[in-house]
């Protein structure tokens, strides 16, 4: 019984003793390991490949718990965010949402208040989307105890910072925000690419480039709200490296279309060369960080997000300065400007100072505000495109109408107030359309001697009376054009054209006898008149053709004495050896 007891006691000894050598060395090391992480701190370390989370943790000296920037030559960096400060009756954590950048391999593990472990591990490929394409959600593995930790292995990753700012979640927002706002955004895409149609419309009106930049300009908000909305990645098998050029470039194109719209659109006599210039500089500046940031980043390292955010400030400030400048000088499309692009440079302002004035505590995602400011500038530009195009079609209206008033002036004789042979000839066609269907060509007789003898104006005068006297009374069907020095021609229809211009070749003797005061010599004319009706539209018979076959008629009633007419009627059909012509000579 002794031996047992003392047998009993001796193990019993050397556990006691083991456990007091333990006590002496573990259990300080477990302490200070622990003690290393306050509660709700986040606290991170970086190393080798070879270095485990158990082995890291086991090192306190290795870990930093304040601020996020990280040894970046490291190929693994481990995060570890405490839960022990959440308030009891939280569950633990189901998702963690970070800012998407691309990794070789991602584990997450979660680790128990009893100091049991679960894990998961991801490759980039196998993360979800977040609630933007600028998000990765990876799913928790599930313990049975409390959490207390939620620990991230990064391998290769591309930017490591983001898992310090990630957020943890026991809600499925995350989940469920996967459809809807992608809803949200394909239908703001349509109301973003809506107006590049009209566009298309007023370019064709006014053939002014402003419409086309608006129009690239309203493509690259929708492609930039399709990348960072998440539709892209949801609809396309694009790499993620294809799809980060294609969200970054596209807001960079996007910007520098707004600069060359507006340096198109904005009213020329608003802006002056100076402006000009600096808004074709901007927007080279964007396309031109566009490019490096995008294309080229390792060209700038750690500093590519000051260098970015530099180029925007700048830009901002020279855009605005030159809209400002144009507004006072009276531009009316300006303001439109100003306004549209406002919501959008306060979130580019916003987040500049979440980034440079940590002290505000700031940190939004931007994509929703970015997505509806971007529907606020479309709208507001489009407004403006719109405006404008209704002000340069009524300024070329009105410009059309002085020119038509013009025309009409340069229709019209000096002398007589007739219409001359220009507008005949415009208009000829249209009034055989109309029904006339008989011309006559009248020439003064002898009218050389008369500005010999009596002097050139008197010559004048007995013009305009002739012309008073071919074109008196309200007929509507006579026409009467001066289309030489004093030869004259009328355009008639209905019946007895041939009497009627008759009647007014006459008048003309008596006219100038009663009308010009001490002017006695009697003035007579001769005419070639000639019935077209029946061969309008047979060819070869245009105006040409009727002018020469009734000045031919004239030269003969000059030849058969003067002061008389000779007439004849086309017919349809002439007979090759019938008489030509039916002509009769009034004398
Ligand atoms: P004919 O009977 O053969 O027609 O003889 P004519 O003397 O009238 O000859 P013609 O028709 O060739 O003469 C036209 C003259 O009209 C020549 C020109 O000096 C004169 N004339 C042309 N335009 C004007 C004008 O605007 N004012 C004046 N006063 N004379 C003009
Ligand atoms: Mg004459
Ligand atoms: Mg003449």
């Amino acid at each position: 019984m002794g031996r047992e007891f003392s047998a009993f006691s001796m193990r019993n000894l050397r556990v006691l003793l083991l456990a007091i050598f333990a006590g002496f060395f573990v259990v300080p090391a477990l302490a200070s390991a622990q003690a290393v992480f306050s509660p709700g701190s986040v606290c991170h370390t970086s190393g080798k490949l070879t270095a485990s989370y158990t082995d890291l943790r086991a090192d306190p000296a290795r870990w930093v718990c304040e601020g996020s920037e990280m040894d970046w030559e490291q190929p693994r960096h481990v995060i570890r965010h405490d839960l022990r400060a959440r308030p009891a009756d939280q569950p633990n954590p189901q998702f963690a949402q970070f800012d998407r950048y691309d990794f070789d391999g991602l584990t997450v593990i979660v680790e128990g208040v009893d100091g049991s472990r679960a894990s998961k591990s991801f490759a980039f490929d196998d993360v979800r989307l977040g609630s933007s394409s600028l998000l990765s959600v990876v799913d928790l593995p599930k313990i049975k105890e409390r959490a207390a930790a939620v620990v991230m292995v990064l391998d290769g990753g591309m930017y490591p910072e983001v898992l310090v700012t990630a957020q943890l979640t026991d809600s499925l927002m995350a989940r469920a925000t996967a459809g809807l706002p992608h809803l949200f955004a394909a239908l703001l895409c349509g109301l973003l690419l809506a107006p590049m149609l009209f566009d298309l419309g007023y370019f064709r009106a006014l053939r002014e480039p402003f419409p086309l930049f608006h129009a690239l300009f309203c493509i690259m908000a929708f492609v930039q709200t399709a990348a960072v909305s998440g539709l892209i990645p949801l609809m396309t098998n694009l790499s993620f490296s294809t799809e980060l050029i294609i969200t970054y470039f596209s807001l960079d194109i996007m910007v520098a279309a707004t600069f060359l719209f507006a340096y198109n659109f904005i009213e020329r006599e608003h802006l002056g060369s100076w402006h000009r210039k600096l808004l074709i500089a901007i927007a080279a500046l964007a396309i031109a960080s566009g490019v490096m940031t995008t294309f080229l980043p390792d060209a700038f390292g750690y500093w590519i997000d000051h260098v970015y955010f530099g180029v925007y400030a700048l830009i901002l400030a020279g855009y605005f300065t030159v809209l400002f400048v144009a507004k006072r000088r009276g531009s009316r499309m300006a303001p439109y400007l100003i306004w549209g692009f406002a919501p959008l440079s306060a979130i580019i302002l916003a987040q500049l100072a979440s980034v440079y004035i940590p002290v505000l505590g700031w940190e939004f995602d931007e994509t929703w505000p970015q997505n509806l400011a971007l529907l606020f500038e479309v709208v507001a530009t489009a407004l403006a495109v719109a405006n404008r195009f209704i002000r340069i079609r009524r300024e070329r209206d009105q410009a059309m109408d002085e020119a038509r008033t013009l025309g009409a002036l340069s229709e019209r004789d000096e002398l007589t107030g007739l219409l001359n042979r220009r507008a005949l000839e415009t208009r000829y066609e249209a009034l055989v359309a109309d029904g006339f269907h008989a011309m006559a060509v009248v020439d003064l007789d002898h009218f050389k001697p008369i500005n010999d003898i009596y002097g050139h104006p008197v010559g004048d005068a007995v013009i305009q009376c002739a012309a008073d006297a071919l074109a008196a009374g309200s007929d509507q069907d006579v026409l009467a054009f001066r289309i030489g020095g004093e030869e004259f021609l009328l355009l008639l229809r209905g019946k007895g054209a041939a009497k009627r211009a008759e009647a007014r070749r006459r008048a003309i003797t008596a006219r100038t006898l009663s009308e010009m005061d001490g002017f006695d010599r009697p003035v007579t004319a001769s005419m070639g008149f000639l019935e077209f009706g029946k061969v309008v539209g047979q060819p070869g018979i245009d105006f040409t053709a009727l002018y020469s076959r009734a000045d031919q008629l004239l030269y003969a009633a000059k030849c058969g004495g003067r002061n008389r007419t000779v007439e004849d009627q086309l017919e349809m059909f002439v007979p090759e050896d019938e008489d030509e012509t039916g002509s009769t000579a009034f004398a």
